[in-house]
């Protein structure tokens, strides 16, 4: 079988390159654009974004809320969804110190122990004189990034606990590169007002999103998926060998593709794994790509009120084995039955809990603010895992994944979305990647750069 393109992956990054190209191929009179195969290793389409029904509560894999910045984006969106989304005002919170406080905790030290909010602050005015003052080295990882710019209370009391439950890892060994879009870096004087409890609720990146009002963040996802003619997708099926100089793929099902173009959304390593005539260098460069694995918790409750109205909340003290918990029915209500509450809870990447250690800190830390009576109320109380989690941009990643990607890209090999690109990015980046592919394709813009080579 010959096709233009292979898409390896349907979430939402193979999806919309899918989608794009057949759309670019009705715009452009060029058919040959539309004949792409998409290659899907479930059963199921969707990657990330499909969505479990467990007994009337709706479960996405965590929090998936789609944050919109690209105008052809939001003009996607609505093409294909804009009847079914609506758009959700944040409320996240922070649990630290026995209180609640606002999102994000830099912005919103009010409501913290006094002597805390004093060490804090106190933390934020000397960075801002050090930063006056000049002459500071370039941090060298994220804990001194952390220090330069919030201080040493923030670092000590948030960024460091939190960031080293996240990320598995202590924060000399990561650098700061990922957190320009996603670490909102408040001015002094929001610092000030917000430690005295002025609130500002359009911090960040996420201050307001856009999601389903009815079945989950997959109704989204099904929105594109019905769109795209059911006889050039090929499910429960993966390559096995792909051979790069002869641009051709084995697959699982016992068939040979010979493609002209590859889009690949498989996590970059496993991609790696099934790739022939790679030079020892890029082979070299594979492995030294580290990825976190997630661990997390879903909660079926019956009771009304649980995490108040809060969609979700950091919790960085290492005490507790999770950093975040959240409501998939605190954000939209159909995602539970009337009277219940749909929960998350995402385990720290480096704790040893069990899982019924961790299923009984969960429960007592419900139970102590209140969230949660009798045990018969849980319903629903089910661990789940994410192989692939979040990239850790370590002092080798951006050499490795620069390497790799461009001996791709002269292979007319595309690896897109979080875990083909190797990056920490969202849903709108993952079908960006799918229309900017299929746009730059119509417009002849993916020339092969004969100069790249490994
Ligand atoms: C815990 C967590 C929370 C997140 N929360 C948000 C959020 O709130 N908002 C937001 O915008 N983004 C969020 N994201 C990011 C978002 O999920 C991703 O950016 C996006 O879904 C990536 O889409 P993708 O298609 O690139 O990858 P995926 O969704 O992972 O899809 C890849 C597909 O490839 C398939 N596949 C894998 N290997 C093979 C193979 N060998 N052959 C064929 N197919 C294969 C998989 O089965 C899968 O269907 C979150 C991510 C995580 C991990």
């Amino acid at each position: 079988m010959h096709v233009r393109t292979l898409i390896l992956g349907g979430g939402l990054t193979g999806l919309s390159a899918a989608y794009h190209l057949d759309d670019q191929a009705r715009q452009t009179g060029d058919a040959s654009l539309g004949n792409w195969l998409l290659v899907e290793k479930d059963t199921r389409l969707g990657g990330l974004t499909r969505t479990e029904d467990v007994r009337g509560y709706k479960f996405d894999h965590t929090g998936h809320w789609l944050h919109l910045r690209y105008p052809e984006m939001k003009a996607f969106v609505d093409e294909v969804a804009g009847d079914l989304m609506i758009r959700v005002a944040r409320k996240s919170r922070i649990w630290s110190h026995g209180s609640l406080t606002h999102f994000p905790f830099q912005q919103n030290l009010h409501g913290l122990p006094l002597p805390i909010v004093h060490e804090c602050l106190q933390g934020v005015i000397d960075a801002a004189l050090a930063h006056a003052r000049g002459g500071q080295p370039a941090p060298a990882h994220f804990l001194d990034f952390c220090q330069q710019t919030f201080g040493a209370g923030i670092t000590r009391h948030f960024m460091v606990p939190y960031n080293t439950k996240l990320w598995g890892c202590a924060p000399e060994d990561i650098t700061a590169d990922w957190c320009s879009r996603f670490l909102p870096r408040p001015k002094l004087e929001q610092v000030t007002a917000g430690a005295l409890g002025l609130v500002d609720d359009q911090a960040g990146y996420n201050a307001t999103f856009v999601y389903p009002r009815q079945g989950g963040i997959e109704a989204f996802a099904r929105r594109i998926i019905d769109r795209l003619p059911a006889f050039k997708v090929r499910l429960g099926t993966q390559p096995v060998v792909i051979d790069l100089a002869a641009h051709t793929a084995e697959l699982s099902d016992g068939s040979v593709v010979d493609f002209e173009r590859l889009v690949s959304s498989v996590p970059l390593p496993a991609f790696l794994r099934v790739c022939r005539h790679l030079p020892a260098a890029v082979a070299e460069a594979g492995r030294q790509l580290r990825c976190t694995s997630l661990r997390y918790l879903v909660y079926g409750i019956a009771r009304p009120g649980v995490l108040d109205d809060i969609q979700w909340l950091y919790v960085p003290e290492p005490k507790y084995p999770f950093y975040r918990i959240g409501s998939f029915s605190n954000a939209v209500p159909s995602l539970a039955p009337p009277g219940g509450a749909s929960l998350y809870v995402e385990v720290a990447n480096n704790v040893a809990a069990s899982d019924d250690e961790v299923k009984g800190s969960v429960r007592a830390f419900l139970r102590e603010r209140g969230w949660l009576g009798d045990d018969r109320e849980v319903e629903v109380e089910e661990v789940r895992h994410i192989r692939y989690g979040y990239v850790v941009f370590d002092q080798p990643y951006f050499g490795a994944k620069d390497t790799i990607l461009a001996h791709l890209a002269a292979q007319r090999v595309h690896s897109l979305g979080r875990y083909g690109a190797w990056v920490y990015s969202s849903m709108e980046d993952a079908m960006w990647d799918g229309f900017t592919y299929a746009r730059d394709l119509a417009a002849g813009k993916l020339a092969v750069d004969s100069r790249v080579a490994v």
